[in-house]
């Protein structure tokens, strides 16, 4: 489905001169790993080392290769623009090779006159086809650009849908182009539009107002439940491109205002087994978004964002909820 382009790889690792050369790859490419390593030796006379631990987006960059090799190949993510990451780092960034068909043309009923187009990193080539195909039906199409955080116009992180908010006055309604519903439901929950998802993978459509509805029941449960917590954790995260040290003080310091307990944490892989041992009634996670969110149900005890934190203390409305976002720079 992907193109690794084992020739361009091995070409930059022969430029460069190196021995040993460091892989970082997300989860769904690990399985590609042997078969990577396997075609670049055949090709160079480097060896290769695989960085084993988790990887979720280039935010969790190996921030330690130069212990293990001479430089480093980063699979499956864009650069974060405002995390400079060395000229000996190279990001890969597999784009899926699958076509629209006729779900662009299928979307239409669900869309507005004036459409936003978003995508995940995978998909961003499918964005120009959709506004070809958007204007010729005499629709507008608006691609936005996002903020430092963002690599190319119109692509959303799950932490990040700038690009987004950027067109959002523009338009009436945003198309989606990616699997999974977190990053359409940040859009959606960011700018108010309605947000189609269109999965060029499992070729369909999905509206996201249902699922919305749902997440934000559950959302409203776990705030209510840590609003009567008197003792709460608040982690940061030890990733890069994930640390908010300001954004955990802050939480903290909100929390003591109000007369409760505020502990701090540092830690790079924040779930249930980490935070069993903390005898606190709630946990605030200022790391990245989908922790609080994708992984709730896992949870036992309630795990907000900063935002939700701000609800659950009074200090911000339940109406005025959003995605904690982490912003270009931040
Ligand atoms: S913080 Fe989360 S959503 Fe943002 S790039 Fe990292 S893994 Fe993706």
């Amino acid at each position: 489905m992907f193109d690794l382009s084992l020739d361009q790889l091995a070409a930059w690792i022969t430029s460069k001169c190196w021995s040993r050369v460091a892989l970082q790859m997300p989860e769904g490419v690990k399985s590609s790993a042997t078969d990577v390593i396997d075609g670049l030796s055949r090709r160079t006379a480097a060896s290769f080392i695989v960085i084993g631990d988790p990887c979720y987006g280039a935010c969790d960059l190996c921030p330690d290769h130069r212990e293990y090799a001479d430089g480093l190949i980063h699979f499956g993510h864009s650069p974060i623009p405002s995390l400079p990451a060395g000229d000996d780092v190279l990001f890969v960034e597999m784009r899926a090779d699958v076509g629209l068909g006729g779900l662009v043309e299928d979307a239409l009923p669900l869309l507005g006159d004036n459409v936003g187009l978003l995508a995940t990193l995978q998909y961003l080539d499918l964005v120009p086809e959709a506004v070809r195909r958007l204007e010729a039906v005499g629709r507008s199409a608006a691609v936005g650009e996002g903020d430092s955080r963002i690599a190319h116009p119109g692509q959303v992180l799950g932490c990040n849908h700038s690009s987004a908010a950027s067109v959002a006055d523009k338009v009436d309604s945003f198309l989606f182009i990616g699997e999974g519903d977190f990053h359409a439901l940040a859009a959606a929950l960011g700018t108010e539009r309605e947000v189609i998802v269109l999965d060029p993978v499992r070729r369909e459509l999905r509206q996201t107002s249902e699922r919305r509805e749902r997440l934000l029941r559950q959302r409203f449960a776990a705030i209510t439940a840590a609003s009567e917590s008197q003792e709460f954790m608040v982690i940061a995260s030890s990733k890069t491109g994930q640390r908010r040290m300001q954004a955990a003080e802050e939480a903290a310091g909100l929390i003591r205002s109000k007369g409760r307990k505020a502990y701090m944490a540092v830690m790079e892989e924040i779930n249930p087994s980490a935070l069993a041992h903390y005898r606190v009634g709630a946990f605030v996670s200022t790391a990245c978004p989908r922790v609080a969110i994708d992984d709730a149900g896992m949870h036992p005890r309630p795990l907000l964002t900063p935002p939700e934190l701000e609800i659950a203390l009074g200090e911000r409305s339940w109406e005025d909820y959003g995605f904690d976002a982490i912003i270009g720079g931040e």
